[in-house]
């Protein structure tokens, strides 16, 4: 293929390994380079949703995962115990309404089967690659094609691209090389304590049988809220705690205090606290955000950002994977022939991918700050007409605009409903339109 692309792919995080899926796919020479030694998704549960579902579907992924659990029911419940919301055949509907699953995995569970598919595409993934620096302008490239770029390893050693897809994370070196000066992540004000639970810790039949069903269930209060859901068939609980950042500002990650847990959400609804009795371990994270970028891809247009590394967001919404996945997506079939035919294209083609995933990214950011408020409201008028209007709609289909997001009629369709191949068509079809 004269227009075949030597792709090197900077992260094997969710996003790294989507895009080394589709970019195989459209039949380019990739290569993935991670710093980590082995890979083991740090963190535990997942959701996933229809917008990458389909995408992970189409590529014989979904199929690969162990244990995806489809949740049955997805509700609200007030810091005191109240129903505010409650779907039932949550899964059914998503399905209907989507084509495609609303799933919960764990993250390792759907890194290796990502691995696997781009190993059988024949994508390298490379442990302890970890990059120090680029240099954009290393070579002349082909003809008139943008030059090439040469990456160094902190191990010695450069490599060359064509292009290179920065999927490195919230603390993105491509990021930095992009921009030219090293800006640190920016705190959000929230951290989460994140909390795996094996169905044998939980001694109580009532409990443990509630945590083996099929559920989303979030707890949402004053200044905070929780998301807990099962996976892997209902044998592990994930539970995340989203509270008021409280770590130095030198802290990203550490290992929590059970007592400091359970007095966070002392007075809230006893199935809760009756379940963090059951912790015996906890992490906490600050939760960490980015300003915008004004550009995802480089002067020179040999290098884009995705993921993490350009779109970080508060995961109050479980969009920063399935945004990532859709960024793959959507880079890998925008470089696909026949529209893509030679490498004098790729300014435009990633001009193409910056115009179909920045504006998405950067609202679906702005969304997470909104649901956090919304979730977040402390006691007092403005709560209790949200409650209001929650429960205006229990037992019913909801219309109009809703407090969660996550069955919003008005937020949920264009979150779950982006299907990436139908954009890159549409856009492509535009674009032929143009004389
Ligand atoms: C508490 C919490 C819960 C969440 N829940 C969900 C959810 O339910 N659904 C959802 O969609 N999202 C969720 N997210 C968000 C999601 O985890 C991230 O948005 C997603 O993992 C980002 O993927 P990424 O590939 O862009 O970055 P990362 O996962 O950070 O991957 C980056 C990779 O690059 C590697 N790397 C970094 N620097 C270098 C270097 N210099 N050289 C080589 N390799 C390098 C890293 O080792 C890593 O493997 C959650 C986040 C948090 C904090």
């Amino acid at each position: 293929m004269p227009s075949q692309l030597d792709i090197v792919i900077i992260g094997a995080g969710l996003s790294g390994l989507a895009a080394s899926i589709q970019c195989a796919l459209s039949g380019h020479t990739v290569t993935v380079l991670e710093s980590a030694r082995e890979l083991a998704e740090i963190g535990a549960g997942l959701q996933l949703t229809p917008n990458a579902t389909r995408l992970l579907h189409k590529w014989g992924v979904y199929q690969n995962i162990s244990g995806p659990t489809e949740p049955r029911t997805c509700s609200v419940i007030s810091y005191k115990g109240k129903l505010l919301a409650h779907e039932d055949r949550f899964d059914e509907n998503i399905r209907r309404k989507y084509g495609a699953p609303f799933a919960d995995c764990h993250r390792v569970d759907l890194q290796q089967a990502l691995v696997k598919r781009a190993k059988e595409l024949g994508v390298q993934v490379l442990l302890n690659k970890r990059v120090i620096g680029l240099d954009f302008e290393a070579g002349v490239g082909d003809e008139e094609g943008p030059p090439c770029v040469s990456i160094s390893l902190e191990n010695g050693g450069t490599i060359e691209a064509d292009l290179i897809v920065g999927a490195d994370g919230l603390w993105s070196t491509c990021r930095s090389a992009l921009l030219g000066v090293r800006d640190a992540p920016l705190p959000t004000g929230d951290l989460a304590f994140r909390i795996v639970l094996n169905i044998e810790q939980i001694q109580d039949e009532k409990l443990r049988k509630m945590v083996q069903e099929p559920a989303v269930r979030f707890w949402i209060g004053p200044d905070a809220h929780v998301v807990a859901y099962s996976m892997r068939g209902g044998s592990v609980y994930n539970v995340v705690l989203l509270v008021p950042d409280d770590l130095p500002e030198s802290v990203a990650r550490t290992e929590g205090s059970l007592e400091e847990m359970r007095g966070l959400f002392e007075g809230w609804d006893p199935v809760l606290t009756q379940l963090l009795e059951c912790v015996d371990k906890v992490d906490k994270w600050k939760l960490m955000h980015r300003p915008t970028l004004p550009s995802w891809i480089n002067a020179q247009s040999n290098t884009v950002l995705i993921g993490d590394s350009c779109h970080p967001m508060l995961p109050y919404l479980a969009q920063g994977a399935n945004s990532s996945i859709e960024d793959g997506a959507v880079l890998g079939l925008l470089l696909s022939p026949p529209h893509y035919a030679a490498k004098t294209q790729l300014p435009q083609t990633l001009q193409l991918f910056q115009e179909l995933r920045k504006a998405r990214g950067e609202a679906i950011q702005r969304e997470t700050f909104k649901q956090r408020r919304d979730f977040h409201l402390r006691d007092g008028e403005e709560q209790r007409e949200r409650d209001e209007l929650f429960e205006r709609w229990l037992g019913k289909e909801v219309k109009g605009s809703f407090p969660s997001r996550w069955t919003c009629p008005e937020v949920q369709p264009w979150l779950y409903g982006y299907d990436a191949e139908k954009e890159v068509d549409a856009v492509l079809s535009k674009a032929e339109e143009k004389p």
